[in-house]
């Protein structure tokens, strides 16, 4: 038994060439399981579409009519930057349906864990709409499907894309089953994600953000995960951890603030599959969220599934940056301290 993919040729048809999120990005990355060699030490899943209802569980009636609806006109633009050609409906639904492709092989046993290779993206997409790129929450649905179908109680979702996960937050802000921890750059895109959303209700205490200053790197990134992630994970207990894997925050990248290398994304991507292995038997999903230097992207992904592999990826060709980093006791203390995951924890 050993590491699952998911991925699929008809990921690469919901494309725009002068767009950054586009089909260039999963060819870097399979060229990098080809060249590597890693593709034939894992199982590659095909995924299936999600269902209305799969998808009606997170999202509204009105939200998936209006997707359906665009691609009946054969795509545009659904607001500035979100867009769908001809083929796209097809892509969509197979990247919700191919997060829970991953998500059952590992709740079924067939796989110890497992890295969807999905496009489009899928964390800004709220319940009633799409934006930032991302039409269907692939990642929430795939949350929903272990609770209501493989009968899970707690999920937890850990997003280290650099942007806020906005629509994931949406859509468990008031559910205390998921627990979704964020960390991205702020201020910046969607200008959601302060310290003080923590959820409402039944959620109240499971959204963790953490913002940072720009400029954050391998060093800030590992103080926030070891001091706070990981520990609000060890509270939370989850059944199953899934990973919104967005390597936007690499320092070679276009339009992100943050120089994370791949190490450093190694370095994050091995506490959180430690964590899973404390806490729930090693079951952790990867699903692909942003990351728009083409090189940066396909080592960075290929290093976290060497991860889950159990090897310890190579250093790379891409360097790191050693300039010195924005300070974030502040940041990590105020949260150790009015965070309900969080208080005590210091001390325990
Ligand atoms: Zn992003």
């Amino acid at each position: 038994m050993t590491t699952a993919i998911v991925t699929d040729e008809r990921y690469l048809i919901h494309t725009d060439p002068t767009h950054v999120e586009r089909a260039e990005r999963l060819l870097s990355i399979q060229r990098a399981l080809d060249t590597s060699g890693v593709r034939a030490m894992v199982q590659q899943l095909a995924p299936r579409p999600a269902t209305q209802d799969e998808l009606l569980a997170v999202h509204t009636t009105d939200h998936v009519d209006t997707i359906n609806r665009y691609a009946v006109r054969g795509g545009g633009y659904i607001d500035t930057d979100t867009y769908m050609v001809e083929g796209t409906l097809e892509a969509a639904y197979l990247a919700a349906g191919g997060a829970i492709t991953a998500v059952a092989a590992v709740l079924q046993g067939t796989a110890p864990n497992a890295f969807a290779f999905v496009r489009p993206p899928g964390h800004h997409a709220t319940p009633d709409r799409a934006m930032g790129f991302c039409l269907f929450n692939n990642i929430a649905v795939a949350a929903r499907a272990a609770l209501q179908q493989f009968g899970l109680a707690r999920v937890a979702i850990v997003d280290y894309d650099v942007h806020h996960g906005n629509g994931t937050q949406d859509i468990f802000y008031g559910d205390g089953q998921v627990l979704f921890c964020s960390t991205h750059a702020a201020p910046y895109y969607p200008g959601t994600g302060r310290v003080d959303e923590i959820g409402t209700g039944d959620g109240a205490g499971a959204t963790l953000n953490v913002p940072m200053p720009y400029g954050v790197g391998d060093v800030g990134y590992q103080q926030v995960f070891q001091q706070v992630i990981i520990p609000a994970l060890h509270r939370f207990q989850p059944q199953l951890i899934l990973v919104s894997a967005g390597y936007d925050a690499h320092w070679s990248d276009p339009i992100g603030p943050m120089v994370v290398s791949v190490q450093g994304f190694t370095s994050m991507t091995k506490m959180l599959a430690d964590a899973a292995g404390e806490l729930c038997d090693g079951r952790i999903v990867l699903v692909l969220e942003g990351g728009y230097n083409l090189e940066a992207v396909g080592a960075s992904a290929l290093a976290s599934l060497q991860v889950l592999l159990g090897q310890t990826p190579a250093p790379g060709e891409m360097g790191r940056i050693t300039a010195p980093e924005p300070e974030l006791t502040r940041l990590i203390e105020t949260l150790q301290q009015q965070h309900p995951l969080l208080r005590g924890a210091a001390e325990a």
